[in-house]
């Protein structure tokens, strides 16, 4: 790999010492100088391949904080039912889908919202019986907290008319028959998932390789995956391949954390290609699915708080275990219960001076807030994980069942000024995993095309975006000394873009091209 130097560029380092820049070398994996031209090549030039990049915008290497990066891979080859707005259409595209399925096959995929679509009782298992009538069938809610089959997948689970309700799941029945209507809700889903063939260990690899490529073209250089150990063997030989071009933070499963106690696995193990973050857990369910946990009702249904997906002493009980432990948290809560009892289960062995200071416990979504809870991510030093399309892309199904309460309704700013760390991801493959439409989503509170801001009160800078993007990601995964700047001693990780996103008008980003991509000093992408 021969050494690169970069000249004439625009160069945002998000080193605060020295912001600004129009020059970088690199020597094997690491930046050796930044600075002025002259500066940089003094070094000398033939020492280096010399790249003029004619004004061109440098950044940092993107890092998408919360991503679930083999089932974005998978959703390469499953029927998608994103975006569709009727539900004719919907039976329509599954049904030229599983055209393609020899007979009996499982057919998956997924992507509805009943919130475009109508009510939830459309969903049932005889219609799904009439479109696929041969295999078994299972199609994903948008935000992955409803599933629903056919009667074939029920027979294969073996759900029926007299099976309980899993802990924190629910299996819908007809009120009259109790048979189960085909719709499965947050905890209830694994019962199904259980059963579906993985693809071969070879195929997903495949599916991997152009994931990657994918990540690549959009800036990134690394990710955090929230996935079970299927996905973490195939990283570890994707890695031994030579293959791995994004750096990879796994977050280990809940139903792995006596596991990994076991193991003697602590947060920040492995090295910059393959980290362990620390555990994910789950605290509730979705707003998309009226299961996230709410101190008042949702709007219109009196009767409905959400889902408590674990209990607020159990929670507490995995906070403390994997806090003694040593291995950080990262806690699934989406409604403004969900979120205060995530910070409560991390408070009580902070009180108690349980695990070392170096923990870096953080929240995932928090896309409820109560005004009193805000001050307690920065007070506590809880990472308040977010994924700014949610937030736009959200809007009308929030402001539905959460009315004025959404005024603290992704409040990135809110929380910045309050003082809480804040990173960005993109929930993969529920939103998309490009980050340039997150910085866009996270600067203009608006849709891609859309004129009006939804609470602009809540926009944040390009800067603090990108700061999001980058130091606040590495910062979650303890390499805020390794990576997330563009300065001497760190890695040589950096995305070179079409224009200026700091100057351009913010709802110009989405149309920024992506140049170049360069990991460790070796370019991954170039367009
Ligand atoms: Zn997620």
């Amino acid at each position: 790999m021969k050494d690169l130097m970069l000249l004439n560029g625009n160069v945002y380092t998000m080193d605060p010492h020295l912001p600004k820049a129009e020059a970088v070398a690199k020597k094997d994996s690491k930046i050796i100088a930044v600075g002025k031209n002259s500066e940089i090549e003094n070094l000398g030039r033939k020492n280096f391949k010399v790249m003029n990049l004619e004004g061109k915008t440098v950044i940092p290497g993107l890092v998408d904080c919360h991503a679930h990066f083999l089932s974005f891979a998978y959703s390469l080859k499953r029927v998608n039912l994103e975006g569709i707005s009727s539900f004719g259409q919907v039976l329509s595209v599954i049904k030229s889908f599983s055209t393609k399925l020899k007979p009996d096959e499982w057919l998956v995929g997924g992507g509805w919202d009943k919130n475009i679509l109508g009510d939830e009782s459309i969903f049932t298992k005889e219609i799904l019986d009439k479109v696929w009538p041969n295999g078994p069938a299972l199609l994903q809610s948008k935000d992955h907290h409803l599933l629903w089959v056919n009667s074939k997948t029920l027979k294969a689970a073996g759900i029926e008319k007299t099976t309980q309700n899993p802990p924190g799941g629910r299996i819908e029945k007809d009120q009259l028959t109790r048979e189960p209507t085909g719709i499965l809700k947050e905890n209830a889903c694994s019962l199904v998932w259980e059963k579906v063939p993985r693809p071969s260990a070879a195929d997903s690899k495949e599916l991997l390789k152009e994931s990657l490529k994918i990540a690549n073209s959009y800036g990134l250089t690394a990710i955090h995956d929230l996935e079970d150990q299927e996905a973490l063997i195939l990283f570890q030989k994707l890695l031994e391949n030579g293959d791995l071009s994004l750096r990879v933070c796994f977050w280990v499963p809940d139903q792995n954390l006596d596991s990994a106690i076991d193991l003697g696995i602590t947060s920040g193990f492995g090295n910059e290609n393959l980290r362990i973050g620390g555990v994910k857990l789950f605290s509730d369910g979705t707003l998309g699915s009226q299961t996230a946990l709410m101190f008042e009702p949702y709007e219109g249904a009196k009767d409905n708080f959400g889902i408590e997906v674990t209990s607020q002493e159990e929670l507490a009980q995995m906070v403390e275990k994997a806090s003694r432990a040593g291995i950080s948290v990262a806690i699934h809560s989406i409604g403004d219960k969900g979120v205060h009892q995530a910070l409560n289960a991390i408070e009580g062995p902070l009180q108690q001076n349980i695990g070392e200071n170096r923990l870096r416990h953080r929240i995932e979504h928090a896309q409820l807030l109560r005004p009193q809870d805000v001050e307690r991510f920065g007070k506590l030093n809880v990472i308040a994980s977010v994924q700014p399309v949610h937030a736009p892309s959200d809007k009308q199904i929030a402001e539905k069942y959460w009315g004025k309460r959404c005024r603290l309704a992704y409040a990135y700013k809110t929380l910045i000024k309050s003082g809480a760390r804040i990173t960005f991801g993109s929930d993969a493959p529920i939103e998309t995993l490009d980050p340039l439409r997150g910085i866009h989503a996270a600067v203009c509170r608006q849709r891609v095309g859309e004129k009006e801001s939804w609470y602009p009160e809540e926009k944040v800078s390009v800067a603090e975006a990108i700061f999001a993007y980058t130091q606040g990601a590495s910062y979650a995964s303890y390499e805020e000394n390794l990576k997330g700047s563009i300065q001497v001693g760190k890695l040589a990780d950096m995305v070179i873009l079409s224009q200026d996103i700091f100057q351009i008008n913010p709802e110009e980003i989405p149309d920024t091209k992506v140049e170049c991509t360069i990991l460790g000093g070796r370019m991954v992408f170039e367009s």
